[in-house]
C-alpha cells in the first residue's frame, strides 16, 4: 500500500479543463498557452542546432552561451550584475525551477507564507517536502498585499515567501511600495524569497516591472523563476530558468542534478542565439495588451464584469449579481453548455474560495477571442 504524500491533492485544474474543453469541443480560455504560431526564426535555430549535432548532454547547469546571454540580458534590463555560471540554472519550465528551489531549503515544519489565490502548485510543492504552507488571502478586488497581515504572520520558524508578479490567476502586479514593504519585513531574518516572474514581460498600461532582480539586497535571499515558453510563445517546449546566489544555486543544482540533470540540448543553443534578439520579448507586452484590451472590449457585450489586471495572460471577470451558481459549477456548464473553457478562481484556493470570479486566457488569435465572446454573448445567464 501506498501512503499518499499529498492526500488532498487531486488533478490540477489546467489539465481537468483542458481535457473538459476537448470533450465538449469548447473553444479553450482556461489553460494559459497561446494558439498562434511561435516565431519560425527560432524553430528554424532548434531545427539549425539539431543538424549542427548538439543532440547529446550539455552542462548540468546549463549551455554557456544561454546562461551568458541571460545575464548580459539582465544586466540590459535590471543593471544586476550575475555570474552566469555561479548564479544562472537552466530548468525545464518555470514550474519545475520553482519545485526545486523550494526542495533545496524547505525542511520538516519550515513555515512558508504563500499568497492566495495561488498558482496551483505552491503549496503542493511546499507540503510535498514537510514544509507547513501559511496562507494569506490577497486583497479582494484588487488583490494586493496586506503587508499587516504579512508582518504578523512572520515568526521564527518563517522560512520563505513566494511571490508572483505579474500574478496568475489575476493579472495584479508588485509596486515599487510593495517592495519596500517586502524589505522591511525581512530585514533582519533568514527568510528566504522565491519569485515567480515567468509573466516578466506580459505587463501592460506602461507599468513597469519591479523584478527581484533590480535589488541586489533582496536578491542576495531570492530565487527568481522564468519561462521560456510564455516570451517566446511555446509553452510546450517546457524550457525556463532560476538566478539566484551563488549559495542558493550550488543547493538548487544538487536537487536539480538527480531529477531532469540537463536540459534539452537543441533549444539551449537556439534560445541563446535568439535572446540577443531585444525586440521580440519587447514587442511582447504591446501585442498582448492589444489583445487584452481588444478582449476587453468584445466582453463588454457580455454581462461580465471585467476586474483590475495590469498583466500576464490573463483577465477576471465577475459575475456577481449575475449567477448564484459556484465558480466550479459555472465554468463546467460553460465549457459543457456554451463552448466556452474557463478556470474558476477557488481552484487558487486551498479552501475554494468563491468570489464569483473566472479566469479568461486572452493570449489567443482575434479569431478565437471573436468566436469564445459571441458563444458567451448568446449564452443563457
Ligand atoms: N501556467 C498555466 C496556467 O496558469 C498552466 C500550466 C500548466 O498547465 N501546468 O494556465
Amino acid at each position: 500500500m501506498i501512503t499518499s504524500k499529498l492526500p488532498q491533492v487531486g488533478t490540477t485544474i489546467f489539465t481537468v479543463m483542458s481535457a473538459l474543453a476537448s470533450e465538449y469541443k469548447a473553444i479553450n480560455l482556461g489553460q494559459g498557452f497561446p494558439d498562434y504560431p511561435m516565431n519560425e526564426e527560432l524553430t528554424e535555430l532548434v531545427t539549425k542546432a539539431m543538424k549542427d549535432n548538439y543532440n547529446q548532454y550539455l552542462p548540468m547547469a546549463g549551455y554557456t552561451p544561454l546562461l551568458e546571454a541571460i545575464a548580459a540580458k539582465v544586466e540590459r534590463l535590471y543593471t544586476t550584475k550575475l555570474n552566469a555560471q555561479a548564479e544562472i540554472t537552466i530548468t525545464p519550465g518555470g514550474t519545475y525551477a520553482i519545485y526545486t528551489a523550494i526542495t533545496a531549503v524547505i525542511n520538516s515544519g519550515d513555515e512558508v507564507i504563500v499568497f492566495e489565490p495561488a498558482y496551483d502548485s505552491y503549496i503542493p510543492n511546499v507540503e510535498v517536502n514537510g514544509g507547513k504552507v501559511v496562507r494569506l488571502q490577497l486583497e479582494y478586488p484588487t488583490y494586493s498585499i496586506n503587508w499587516t497581515d504579512v508582518q504578523k504572520a512572520i515568526n521564527p520558524k518563517t522560512k520563505m515567501i513566494i511571490l508572483n508578479s505579474p500574478h496568475n490567476p489575476t493579472g495584479a502586479v508588485l509596486s515599487e511600495t510593495d517592495i519596500e514593504q517586502l524589505r522591511k519585513v525581512v530585514e533582519g531574518t533568514n527568510i528566504i524569497i522565491i519569485s515567480d516572474e515567468v509573466y516578466e514581460h506580459l505587463i501592460y498600461d506602461n507599468l513597469p516591472h519591479y523584478s527581484l532582480l533590480r535589488y541586489p539586497d533582496l536578491l542576495q535571499r531570492t530565487f527568481v523563476c522564468f519561462s521560456f515558453g510564455k516570451v517566446y510563445n511555446c509553452t510546450g517546449w517546457k524550457m525556463g530558468y532560476c538566478i539566484a546566489p551563488a549559495v542558493f544555486t550550488k543547493e538548487f543544482r544538487k536537487v536539480h542534478q538527480f531529477n531532469c540533470f540537463s536540459v534539452n540540448s537543441p533549444m539551449q543553443v537556439a534560445l541563446a542565439e535568439y535572446l540577443h534578439n531585444e525586440n521580440a520579448y519587447l514587442q511582447l507586452a504591446p501585442t498582448l495588451q492589444k489583445k487584452r484590451d481588444y478582449f476587453r472590449s468584445l466582453m463588454a457585450a457580455t454581462p461580465l464584469k471585467v476586474m483590475e489586471s495590469h498583466g500576464s495572460y490573463f483577465e477576471l471577470y465577475s459575475y456577481e449579481g449575475i449567477s448564484q451558481e459556484t465558480e466550479a459549477a459555472l465554468s463546467t456548464r460553460l465549457v459543457k453548455e456554451c463552448g466556452v473553457a474557463t478556470i474558476p478562481v477557488s481552484a487558487f484556493y486551498k479552501d475554494a474560495i468563491d468570489n464569483k470570479a473566472l479566469r479568461f486566457c486572452f493570449a489567443k488569435k482575434e479569431s478565437t477571442l471573436e468566436a469564445a465572446v459571441e458563444r458567451l454573448v448568446k449564452f443563457n445567464w
